[in-house]
């Protein structure tokens, strides 16, 4: 009797420790997350590409990515300066803004604590209306019912520049909306809107949708003397064109010019060097399959994905460009 219950004591030790043993014993996993943009944009599924990457490594990095959808580049900015969000995908002029503390952080001063990583596509500053508008240049938006993109978007700092180099004062001179972008194409479908702009890589979901609906729409080249002299104004600007290739149902026959910017990868000073580099390591070791994950990636090389960065580069990130060679 004596003995059975020895046992058993011993047995219930056993279980006890074995258990405390499954409880403590793996690493703490870090979660990190990725502010994106809308659903229909470049950026969700970017940071969906980036998290499937490293996570094929979690069990060796401990580190799970999981993405969230956002209002875009200002509002990543301001989440991961807050510590809301890890890491954020900025367009370079907005990464270049607040790193000065300029436009959207002209009252908050230069954000010192934000760091780069890579950049990755082309964003070209989109402008689709309706056929039926007479919209035909930039200027001919004065008097119209158009979505200038909503507030923490990096679009409304495009269309705002390039307004204000062109003389439009889009409180009194047009009917401004504030939609996201998930919302434009819609609207603009359903005769809502005149127009909306729109900065993001190609091919673009969203741009699909509004070109191919029952109400024909084109694209409206943003160029002019204006634009030329904004563009040169700035570091960040550069001229580009839409290529109509991805458009098929659009009504312009050629590419369209306008002028464009670059999604960048940032995060905060304060974000552990083991995180980042094990990001940057994953996504640059294996760029070859991230660039299948979208089309519009196409363009990457591991040289381009250092160019348009305003910020320092994170420690973290710079210890695998020294190790590589990259730096
Ligand atoms: N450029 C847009 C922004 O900063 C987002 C574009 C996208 O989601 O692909 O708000």
């Amino acid at each position: 009797m004596k003995k059975v219950l020895l046992f058993g004591l011993a047995a219930a030790v056993v279980l006890v420790f074995s258990f405390v043993h499954v409880e403590t014993c793996p690493a703490k996993v870090t979660f990190v997350t990725i502010g994106t943009g809308g659903v229909t944009g470049i950026y969700y599924p970017t940071g969906g590409a980036i998290g499937k990457i490293v996570n094929k490594k979690r069990k060796i990095y401990n580190l799970r990515v999981t993405v969230e959808s956002t209002g875009g580049s200002v509002f990543n900015v301001n989440a991961v300066m807050a510590g809301d969000l890890e890491f954020g995908l900025i367009q370079s002029d907005r990464q270049y803004q607040a790193w000065n503390g300029l436009k959207d952080w002209k009252d908050k001063g230069p954000q010192k604590k934000l760091r780069a990583i890579c950049s990755f596509h082309p964003e070209s500053i989109v402008l689709v209306a309706g056929d039926d508008t007479g919209i035909e240049t930039f200027m001919d938006i004065k008097g119209k019912h158009v979505n200038i993109g909503n507030p923490g978007s990096g679009q409304r700092g495009n269309s705002t520049d390039a307004m204000k180099a062109c003389g439009i004062d889009w409180n009194k001179d047009l009917r401004a909306e504030g939609l996201k972008a998930d919302e434009s194409a819609k609207f603009l479908q359903d005769g809502r809107i005149d127009a909306f702009f729109y900065t993001v890589g190609h091919p673009n979901g969203s741009i699909k949708e509004a070109t191919s609906g029952r109400r024909k729409v084109h694209f409206v080249p943003v160029t002019g003397a204006c634009i030329d002299k904004l563009v040169a104004k700035w570091p960040f600007y550069a001229k580009a064109y839409i290529p109509i290739e991805f458009y098929p149902m659009a009504g312009n026959k050629e590419n369209v010019d306008t002028f464009a910017v670059k999604t960048t990868f940032c995060t905060n000073a304060d974000m552990p060097d083991d995180v980042v580099y094990a990001i940057t390591k994953e996504v640059f070791d294996n760029l070859e399959d991230f660039k299948k994950l979208h089309p519009a990636y196409g363009v990457l090389t591991k040289q381009n994905m250092l160019e348009a960065l305003s910020a320092p580069i994170h420690p973290g990130a710079m210890r695998y460009y020294k190790e590589v060679g990259l730096k």
